[in-house]
């Protein structure tokens, strides 16, 4: 489903991603793992093309866009953009909306579908995140696991293709993680596509088909989470798993 090649990104004359490679089967899970500043969320974000990648090509289904033919067109920008959901470190719910206007916002502002199959959508996503009783609050009023939730119906109401979390657990207390990863279980179990930034190595344990370890701006091991989390091959992921375990 993901093809990614040759991807590279640099701010000013800090680089930031070398030259990443990998690819996503559809259905799959894949987990991107690796020390604080390897390039983890950039990836994310050029998939996503909140970030223009500078060289490389990435391919999303059949959006396939090669950042080597300057200009990159807005159009390229939001078609790439189409085709995934992204969840962020801490929600970005709009306050003033209420929840099912959360997530009907996009599929009738943005795709111009039918209000109604939106929300009777929305609905069945709330249902499936366990926040069917919530349609009709705020996000002030929510706790932050539930925010969270939120969030993930919220990216999938867009029908994408493919869906980006990145440390969707990081900024929640420690008890309300558990629901977060359950409702991401839940999707993986169904056959979405995911690629996922996470510290959570159970987590990866349980549901990645693919891990990658980015250091420094490259993918340092790759593999399944046995080979990668169990019996890492370098030192260099010996090391981060040890401090992080
Ligand atoms: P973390 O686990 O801390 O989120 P990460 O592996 O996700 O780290 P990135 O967020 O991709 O790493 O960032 C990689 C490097 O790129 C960092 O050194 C960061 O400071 C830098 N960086 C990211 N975005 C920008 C930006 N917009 N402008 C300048 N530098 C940036």
């Amino acid at each position: 489903l993901v093809s990614v090649s040759g991807l590279a990104k640099s701010f000013g004359d800090h680089t930031v991603l070398r030259s990443i490679d990998f690819e996503v089967a559809p259905g799959s899970v894949t987990v991107l793992i690796g020390p604080s500043g390897s390039g983890k969320t950039t990836v994310l974000r050029s998939l996503n093309a909140l970030d223009v990648a500078d060289a490389g090509r990435i391919r999303i289904g059949d959006v396939e866009v090669d950042f080597a033919d300057r200009p990159v067109t807005k159009k390229q920008v939001a078609a790439l953009r189409a085709q995934s959901g992204m969840v962020f470190q801490a929600h970005h719910l709009f306050p003033h909306l209420s929840v099912l206007e959360n997530l009907t916002a996009g599929p009738v502002l943005a795709q111009r579908r039918d209000r109604d199959e939106a929300e009777t959508e929305a609905r069945q996503l709330l249902r499936l995140v366990g926040l069917a009783e919530k349609a009709d609050a705020y996000p002030f009023q929510l706790s932050g696991g539930q925010q969270q939730r939120v969030g993930i119906a919220r990216a999938l109401a867009v029908r994408p293709k493919l869906m980006l979390f990145d440390e969707p657990t990081s900024a929640l207390d420690p008890e309300l993680v558990g629901e977060v990863l359950k409702v991401m279980k839940d999707l993986a179990a169904q056959g979405w596509t995911m690629v996922v930034v996470t510290h959570e190595i159970r987590f990866a344990q349980q549901v990645a088909d693919q891990v990658l370890f980015l250091d420094g701006g490259v993918i340092v091991e790759r593999g399944t989470p046995a080979e990668v989390l169990t019996h890492p091959g370098t030192e260099r992921a010996r090391q981060f798993l040890h401090r992080i375990l």
